[in-house]
Protein backbone atom coordinates (compact mmCIF):
# COMPACT_ATOMS: atom_id res chain seq x y z
CA UNK A 1 0.00 0.00 0.00
CA UNK A 2 1.08 3.63 -1.42
CA UNK A 3 -0.02 6.77 0.65
CA UNK A 4 -1.57 8.28 -2.71
CA UNK A 5 -4.19 4.81 -2.07
CA UNK A 6 -5.01 7.09 1.91
CA UNK A 7 -5.86 10.00 -0.56
CA UNK A 8 -3.08 11.84 1.43
CA UNK A 9 -2.73 14.87 -0.42
CA UNK A 10 0.73 16.59 -2.94
CA UNK A 11 2.40 18.72 -0.49
CA UNK A 12 2.29 16.21 2.33
CA UNK A 13 2.70 13.87 -0.08
CA UNK A 14 6.46 15.16 -0.73
CA UNK A 15 7.16 15.78 2.76
CA UNK A 16 6.64 11.95 3.24
CA UNK A 17 8.83 11.06 0.47
CA UNK A 18 11.69 13.24 1.96
CA UNK A 19 11.51 11.75 5.15
CA UNK A 20 11.72 8.39 3.40
CA UNK A 21 8.71 6.94 3.94
CA UNK A 22 7.74 5.09 1.31
CA UNK A 23 4.37 2.64 2.97
CA UNK A 24 1.72 3.51 6.17
CA UNK A 25 2.49 1.99 9.16
CA UNK A 26 -0.12 -0.98 10.09
CA UNK A 27 -1.72 1.78 12.45
CA UNK A 28 -1.35 4.93 9.74
CA UNK A 29 -3.19 2.09 6.78
CA UNK A 30 -5.72 1.33 9.31
CA UNK A 31 -6.32 4.85 11.29
CA UNK A 32 -5.84 7.46 8.38
CA UNK A 33 -9.19 6.76 6.59
CA UNK A 34 -11.38 6.73 9.26
CA UNK A 35 -9.98 9.91 10.61
CA UNK A 36 -10.15 11.49 7.36
CA UNK A 37 -13.95 10.30 6.96
CA UNK A 38 -14.04 12.31 10.16
CA UNK A 39 -14.70 9.43 12.56
CA UNK A 40 -14.05 9.34 16.18
CA UNK A 41 -11.59 6.81 16.07
CA UNK A 42 -9.92 4.65 19.28
CA UNK A 43 -6.59 3.33 18.58
CA UNK A 44 -4.45 0.79 20.58
CA UNK A 45 -1.39 1.52 19.66
CA UNK A 46 2.40 1.81 21.27
CA UNK A 47 4.74 4.32 20.61
CA UNK A 48 7.19 3.20 17.81
CA UNK A 49 4.25 2.32 15.66
CA UNK A 50 3.96 5.19 13.80
CA UNK A 51 0.99 6.62 15.50
CA UNK A 52 2.05 9.82 15.69
CA UNK A 53 1.89 10.19 11.71
CA UNK A 54 -1.05 8.27 12.13
CA UNK A 55 -2.50 11.52 13.57
CA UNK A 56 -0.75 14.19 12.23
CA UNK A 57 -1.44 13.35 8.53
CA UNK A 58 -5.06 13.32 8.42
CA UNK A 59 -4.73 16.77 10.92
CA UNK A 60 -2.26 18.37 7.98
CA UNK A 61 -4.96 16.96 5.47
CA UNK A 62 -7.82 18.46 6.92
CA UNK A 63 -6.61 21.71 7.90
CA UNK A 64 -5.25 22.92 4.47
CA UNK A 65 -8.44 24.01 3.74
CA UNK A 66 -10.28 26.07 5.98
CA UNK A 67 -9.46 29.10 8.58
CA UNK A 68 -6.12 30.04 8.93
CA UNK A 69 -4.52 31.44 12.62
CA UNK A 70 -7.72 29.72 14.40
CA UNK A 71 -6.58 26.37 16.48
CA UNK A 72 -8.33 24.00 15.14
CA UNK A 73 -6.24 21.02 15.94
CA UNK A 74 -5.56 20.01 20.02
CA UNK A 75 -3.26 17.28 20.90
CA UNK A 76 -3.29 16.31 24.40
CA UNK A 77 -0.14 14.52 25.69
CA UNK A 78 1.21 13.28 29.03
CA UNK A 79 5.04 15.10 29.17
CA UNK A 80 7.01 17.43 27.85
CA UNK A 81 9.16 15.85 25.88
CA UNK A 82 6.05 13.68 23.75
CA UNK A 83 5.13 17.21 23.43
CA UNK A 84 8.42 18.44 21.79
CA UNK A 85 8.47 15.38 19.46
CA UNK A 86 4.96 15.60 18.10
CA UNK A 87 5.70 19.53 17.54
CA UNK A 88 8.73 18.49 15.68
CA UNK A 89 7.45 15.73 13.73
CA UNK A 90 4.55 18.39 12.67
CA UNK A 91 6.83 20.32 11.69
CA UNK A 92 8.40 17.88 9.28
CA UNK A 93 5.13 16.68 7.85
CA UNK A 94 4.21 20.13 7.11
CA UNK A 95 6.77 21.60 5.27
CA UNK A 96 6.45 23.90 2.81
CA UNK A 97 2.55 23.97 4.21
CA UNK A 98 0.35 26.25 6.29
CA UNK A 99 -0.96 24.47 9.25
CA UNK A 100 1.65 25.24 11.89
CA UNK A 101 2.12 24.07 15.37
CA UNK A 102 3.20 24.83 18.89
CA UNK A 103 4.13 23.30 21.67
CA UNK A 104 2.57 24.41 25.42
CA UNK A 105 4.13 22.46 28.58
CA UNK A 106 4.95 23.15 32.25
CA UNK A 107 8.40 23.83 33.51
CA UNK A 108 9.45 26.63 31.68
CA UNK A 109 8.20 30.43 31.49
CA UNK A 110 5.13 31.04 30.20
CA UNK A 111 5.75 34.22 28.74
CA UNK A 112 6.77 32.85 25.14
CA UNK A 113 3.94 30.42 24.94
CA UNK A 114 2.01 33.03 25.89
CA UNK A 115 2.82 35.16 23.02
CA UNK A 116 2.48 32.50 20.34
CA UNK A 117 -0.67 32.04 21.43
CA UNK A 118 -1.93 35.24 20.33
CA UNK A 119 -0.49 34.71 16.95
CA UNK A 120 -2.96 31.67 16.45
CA UNK A 121 -1.58 28.27 15.57
CA UNK A 122 -3.72 26.03 13.89
CA UNK A 123 -2.44 22.79 15.81
CA UNK A 124 -2.14 22.93 19.63
CA UNK A 125 0.77 20.58 21.19
CA UNK A 126 -0.52 20.54 24.78
CA UNK A 127 0.48 19.07 28.13
CA UNK A 128 -2.77 18.84 30.29
CA UNK A 129 -1.42 21.04 33.55
CA UNK A 130 -0.04 24.00 31.39
CA UNK A 131 -2.80 24.30 29.04
CA UNK A 132 -5.68 24.24 32.09
CA UNK A 133 -3.08 26.84 33.71
CA UNK A 134 -3.59 29.19 30.01
CA UNK A 135 -7.29 28.79 30.39
CA UNK A 136 -8.00 29.84 33.69
CA UNK A 137 -5.67 32.90 32.41
CA UNK A 138 -8.02 33.42 29.35
CA UNK A 139 -4.83 33.33 26.89
CA UNK A 140 -6.27 29.77 25.52
CA UNK A 141 -9.28 29.76 22.89
CA UNK A 142 -10.34 26.42 23.07
CA UNK A 143 -13.62 27.25 21.11
CA UNK A 144 -12.60 26.31 17.15
CA UNK A 145 -10.97 23.09 17.94
CA UNK A 146 -12.34 20.62 14.96
CA UNK A 147 -9.63 17.25 16.12
CA UNK A 148 -8.97 16.41 19.65
CA UNK A 149 -6.29 14.32 20.33
CA UNK A 150 -5.47 12.17 23.25
CA UNK A 151 -2.62 10.64 22.90
CA UNK A 152 -0.64 8.04 25.68
CA UNK A 153 -4.37 8.02 27.29
CA UNK A 154 -3.21 5.33 29.91
CA UNK A 155 0.12 7.15 30.73
CA UNK A 156 -1.60 10.06 31.31
CA UNK A 157 -4.02 7.69 33.46
CA UNK A 158 -1.15 6.80 35.13
CA UNK A 159 0.46 10.05 35.83
CA UNK A 160 -2.90 11.59 37.48
CA UNK A 161 -4.17 13.55 34.19
CA UNK A 162 -7.47 12.27 34.55
CA UNK A 163 -9.28 14.74 35.95
CA UNK A 164 -7.60 17.44 33.86
CA UNK A 165 -8.49 16.11 30.66
CA UNK A 166 -12.30 15.66 31.73
CA UNK A 167 -11.65 19.42 33.05
CA UNK A 168 -10.42 20.59 29.10
CA UNK A 169 -13.19 18.74 27.45
CA UNK A 170 -15.65 20.73 28.92
CA UNK A 171 -13.95 24.08 26.88
CA UNK A 172 -14.28 22.28 23.70
CA UNK A 173 -16.77 22.35 21.30
CA UNK A 174 -18.98 19.45 21.70
CA UNK A 175 -19.44 18.59 17.81
CA UNK A 176 -15.58 18.26 17.42
CA UNK A 177 -13.50 14.60 16.35
CA UNK A 178 -11.90 12.78 18.78
CA UNK A 179 -9.17 10.24 18.64
CA UNK A 180 -8.18 8.51 21.71
CA UNK A 181 -4.60 6.51 21.51
CA UNK A 182 -3.66 4.25 23.87
CA UNK A 183 -0.57 1.32 24.87
CA UNK A 184 -3.21 -0.45 26.99
CA UNK A 185 -7.03 -0.07 27.47
CA UNK A 186 -7.50 -0.09 31.19
CA UNK A 187 -11.13 0.41 32.68
CA UNK A 188 -10.95 4.33 33.26
CA UNK A 189 -9.42 4.59 30.06
CA UNK A 190 -12.60 2.72 28.47
CA UNK A 191 -15.09 5.03 30.71
CA UNK A 192 -13.03 7.59 29.52
CA UNK A 193 -13.46 7.19 25.82
CA UNK A 194 -17.38 6.15 26.28
P1 LIG B 1 5.99 6.94 16.55
O1 LIG B 1 5.40 5.60 16.85
O2 LIG B 1 4.97 7.88 16.05
O3 LIG B 1 6.79 7.47 17.71
O4 LIG B 1 7.01 6.74 15.31
C1 LIG B 1 8.18 5.97 15.40
C2 LIG B 1 9.16 6.30 14.29
O5 LIG B 1 8.71 5.79 13.03
C3 LIG B 1 9.42 7.77 14.07
O6 LIG B 1 10.82 7.98 14.02
C4 LIG B 1 8.81 8.10 12.73
O7 LIG B 1 9.54 9.08 12.04
C5 LIG B 1 8.89 6.77 12.01
N1 LIG B 1 7.79 6.54 11.05
C6 LIG B 1 6.48 6.84 11.22
N2 LIG B 1 5.76 6.45 10.15
C7 LIG B 1 6.62 5.90 9.27
C8 LIG B 1 6.46 5.31 7.97
N3 LIG B 1 5.28 5.20 7.36
N4 LIG B 1 7.59 4.83 7.34
C9 LIG B 1 8.77 4.93 7.96
N5 LIG B 1 9.00 5.47 9.17
C10 LIG B 1 7.92 5.95 9.83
Amino acid sequence: MHFESLNIIEPILRSLKEEGYTSPTPIQEQAIPIVLKGNDLLGCAQTGTGKTAAFVLPILNRLLVGPENLTRALIVTPTRELAEQIHQAIQILAEGIRPRSMAIYGGVSSKPQIQALSKGFEILVACPGRLLDLIAQGRANLSNIEILVIDEADRMFDMGFLPDIRAILKHLPAGRQTLLFSATMPPQINALAS
